[in-house]
Order: structure tokens, then C-alpha cells, then sequence
């Protein structure tokens, strides 16, 4: 019924809005939800994500309020589906957010501690109400901390953690041992969840676990130079996929190739290397050309010589491709639906770095509701318990569209906070 709900409005403002201007680059938040749920092969809780695509756009509006600087077009990364990802124009990493808030809380001399080194450890809970938490400070002392309102997680999810990786995987065929990489940072390891577990916490959609397509071979790092949806070329020289397809997909397809492996290519037009020689993270591209991550080729025929890849099986790939990308027409092979972002790649320096997949993002989580209340096994809320992010699960279904994650932690962490004081 809400499905139904949420195509009626849809089809609604997409008929006005193309009357209008029949160029127009759509979107809504019902476009936002729908995709959501389908991308997540309609197993996610569609008023999770209903919410979460109504007050997205009021999450961006509040963070440039705070400060943030908002690029003024959207981009559309790695398996994002629609170019609906915001980035800060005055960042170059999540570090951006962090920041925005610790200015905002001295700005404003908001009443909150931060305590940096201190591990959770336990959920405190009295008469079936989630009261506090004990930790461990940095010198192993001991910390309680008794929460008047509630507590909420936001302690990410399981990305690091190869035990719980096996024990709930349910789409990767016990393939997410050591042997995979993550780009998760070490800290990622689900303790919270099994801290919510332990207080009562239903889970959810543990099994499903993303891995993103486009990570270096021996560190699981996303740092790169080509765009995300660059042209992806197998060690043939062939493409293989619709690189502007579901991160599912593409990695299942990445697995697929010879050893695993892949090279995203692009040229210098369409790599992200600023004018000054650096990537959006600020790394020097001689960095990863000394280290031999990526790989220059003057030409397409020189690139294919440098990665032993046959000059015109990767010249015949390049053509095929920049003569989709120039009559606009149709990508028979793949089914790639634009060759937006990217722009034609005629003229060198040609780019190559070499990918694989690694596990990114966890799906799965402790049970809220949509005021992020965690639920109990019997789908009651737990007194005093909130969560948002990561460690929550039922809002990306299988598998997470690109860009949703971050939407996701900073518009439920502040329905989490409303809810804990009200
Ligand atoms: C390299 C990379 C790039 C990404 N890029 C994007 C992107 O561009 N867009 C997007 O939408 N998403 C992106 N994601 C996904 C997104 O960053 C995460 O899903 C999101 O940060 C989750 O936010 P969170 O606040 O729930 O958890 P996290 O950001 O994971 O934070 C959890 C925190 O809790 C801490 N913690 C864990 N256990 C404990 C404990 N017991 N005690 C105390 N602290 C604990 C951890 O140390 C960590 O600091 C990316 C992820 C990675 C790894």
C-alpha cells in the first residue's frame, strides 16, 4: 500500500515536472524511496525508508546551515543509481561532517563531552529500561555513564569484523574470510550490535553485506584517481558490466573476471585530480604513479603495452565505448544507461588503476522503528534504547545504494536524538 502510495506521487510530480521542462534532471523524495527499496530487492522496511528519503534533504539544508559547504551539483558515485550524492565542496572526507559539529557545539557552547579512546563495553539496564553504558577509558580506567533520556548507537557496523562476516553472510557464499579486504577502518567490528543484542536488541538483515567493486587489491582502500563510474576493463581488455549498475552486481560481475581483478580506466579529463595534481582525497597522482597503482599510458595502444594487455582488444574497447558516449545511444552490450558522468575518452594521458571488491557495508543491524527506537525480538522498543547508521539494519534491504549511507546515520541520528529527549 505504501509502495503504491509512493509511485502515485511519484508519477504525479514526474508528469508536471516534464510538462514543464521535458530535459529536466528529476528527482523526489518518492523517486529517492523507491529506488531505495528496489535496489534493495524489496526486503528493507519501506517506512524506514520513506522517512529517511523525506528529511534527507532537510539533513543537507541543516548541515549547510552549520556550515558545511555544499558542491552546487550532484554527483553520482559507485553504485548510487541516480546522481543524488551530495558532497562538501570545502572537504575532501567524512572528516567534513565530524567537523561541522565540533565547530557547531563550541560555536554554540552546546553542553556535550566528548570522550575520545573510551570503549563501550556494556549497556547498563534496569527494570527493562536501557539506564546507561560502562566503558573503558584510555588508560583502562574504568567510565559509567548513567543516561537520564536514553541511549543512542551509532557504533557503525561489522565491515571489520571476518568472524561475524562468515557467521551471517547469506549472499557471498562464505567467500568473506581474511582472503577479502575491507575498506572499513579496523574499529568497524559490530560490537555494538551484539552489545544491543545482549540487551534484549531483535536483529536484522544480518546475512546481507555489500562489497564495493572498485577498492585496491592489497589494502581494500577506495583511494584512486579515475572517476567511480569510469570505464571498467577486465585484464582482456574487455568491459564487462554496466559500470552505473548496483554494487552488488558489479562486484558479483568483478568476481567473475580473470583472478578477481579489474582495471578502471580513465583519462585525464575525466580523472578527479584537481589543478593542482591532486586526488579529491589531496594525494599527489605522482604518489600512485611512483607506487605503480595506477598506471599512464600516452595513448590507449601505450596503456594496453604497460599492463600486457592486447593494444587492439583494449583500442576496439575504447572506441566501441566513446561511440556510445557520442551518439548518446545505446549501451547494447552492458545496458549502461548514460555515459554521464563521464565524458567521452578520446585523447590521452590514458589512466588505469587495478580494482577488486571488498566488504564496505554492512545491511544489517539492530531493529529500529522509524522514531529509530530499537526493538525488542518481538518488535517492541526497548525503553531508553535509540540507534542510527550503521549499526542499524532494515533500511538498505540486500543491498545499499551508493550515497545512502551517510544520509542515512546523519537524518536518523538526529530523528534518534529528537526522540531521546521528547
Ligand atoms: C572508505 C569509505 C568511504 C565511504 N564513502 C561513503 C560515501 O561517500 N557516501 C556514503 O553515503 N557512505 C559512504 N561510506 C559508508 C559510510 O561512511 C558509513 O556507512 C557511515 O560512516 C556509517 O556511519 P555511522 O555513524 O553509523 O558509523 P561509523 O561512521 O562507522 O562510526 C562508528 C564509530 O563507532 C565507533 N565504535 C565502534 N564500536 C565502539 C565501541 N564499542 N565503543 C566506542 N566506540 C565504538 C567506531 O570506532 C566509529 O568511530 C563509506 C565508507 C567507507 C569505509
Amino acid at each position: 500500500e505504501q509502495q503504491a502510495k509512493l509511485l502515485a506521487s511519484l508519477k504525479k510530480q514526474w508528469d508536471e515536472a516534464i510538462k514543464k521542462d521535458p530535459d529536466i534532471l528529476f528527482d523526489c523524495p518518492e523517486l529517492h524511496a523507491l529506488q531505495t527499496y528496489k535496489a534493495g530487492d524489496y526486503v528493507a522496511d519501506l517506512a524506514l525508508i520513506d522517512k529517511l528519503s523525506k528529511l534527507a534533504p532537510a539533513t543537507v539544508e541543516r548541515l549547510d546551515k552549520m556550515g558545511l559547504k555544499w558542491n552546487d551539483f550532484s554527483s553520482q558515485y559507485v553504485g548510487a543509481i541516480w546522481p543524488r550524492c551530495h558532497d562538501a565542496a570545502n572537504y575532501t572526507s567524512g572528516q567534513g561532517y565530524i567537523d561541522t559539529f565540533r565547530h557547531t557545539i563550541e560555536k554554540e557552547k552546546l553542553p556535550v563531552t566528548i570522550l575520545l579512546q573510551t570503549k563501550a563495553d556494556e549497556l547498563i539496564k534496569k527494570d527493562g529500561r536501557v539506564v546507561g553504558v560502562k566503558a573503558t577509558g584510555p588508560n583502562g580506567e574504568k567510565v559509567t555513564l548513567n543516561a537520564k533520556k536514553g541511549v543512542i548507537m551509532t557504533s557503525g557496523g561489522f565491515g571489520a569484523n571476518v568472524e561475524m562476516r562468515q557467521k551471517f553472510d547469506k549472499l557471498w557464499g562464505g567467500k568473506l574470510g581474511k582472503n577479502i579486504g575491507t575498506t572499513n577502518s579496523r574499529a568497524i567490528t559490530g560490537e555494538g550490535i551484539l552489545m544491543a543484542e545482549k540487551a534484549g536488541a531483535g536483529l536484522v538483515d544480518m546475512g546481507y553485506i555489500q562489497l564495493l567493486p572498485v577498492t585496491d587489491p592489497e589494502n581494500g582502500t577506495v583511494s584512486g584517481i579515475c572517476q567511480g563510474t569510469a570505464i571498467y576493463v577486465n585484464t582482456e581488455g574487455k568491459r564487462f558490466v554496466n559500470e552505473m549498475g548496483r554494487r552488488d552486481e558489479l562486484s558479483k560481475a568483478a568476481l567473475a573476471q580473470p583472478g578477481g581483478v579489474f582495471y578502471r580506466m580513465c583519462t585525464v579529463k575525466n580523472a578527479r585530480i584537481n589543478k593542482d595534481g591532486l586526488t579529491t582525497l589531496g594525494i599527489p597522482v605522482e604518489t600512485f604513479l611512483k607506487s605503480g597503482k595506477v598506471i599512464r599510458g600516452e595513448n590507449v595502444e601505450d596503456l594496453a603495452s604497460k599492463i600486457k594487455v592486447d593494444p587492439k582488444v583494449l583500442k576496439a574497447t575504447f572506441d566501441k565505448f566513446n561511440d556510445f558516449c557520442r551518439s548518446q545511444g545505446e549501451d547494447k552490450e552492458f545496458g549502461r544507461p548514460s555515459c554521464a558522468p563521464n565524458i567521452p575518452m578520446y585523447e590521452g594521458p590514458y589512466y588505469a588503476e587495478l580494482r577488486t571488491p571488498s566488504v564496505h557495508h554492512t545491511m544489517g543491524g539492530v531493529r529500529i522503528n522509524t522514531n529509530a527506537q530499537v526493538l525488542d525480538t518481538a518488535g517492541k522498543p526497548i525503553p531508553g534504547l535509540f540507534a542510527a547508521g550503521e549499526v542499524t539494519g532494515g533500511i538498505h534491504g540486500t543491498n545499499r545504494v551508493g550515497g545512502n549511507a551517510i544520509a542515512d546515520a546523519l537524518t536518523y541520528g538526529n530523528v534518534a536524538g529528537e526522540s531521546a529527549v521528547k
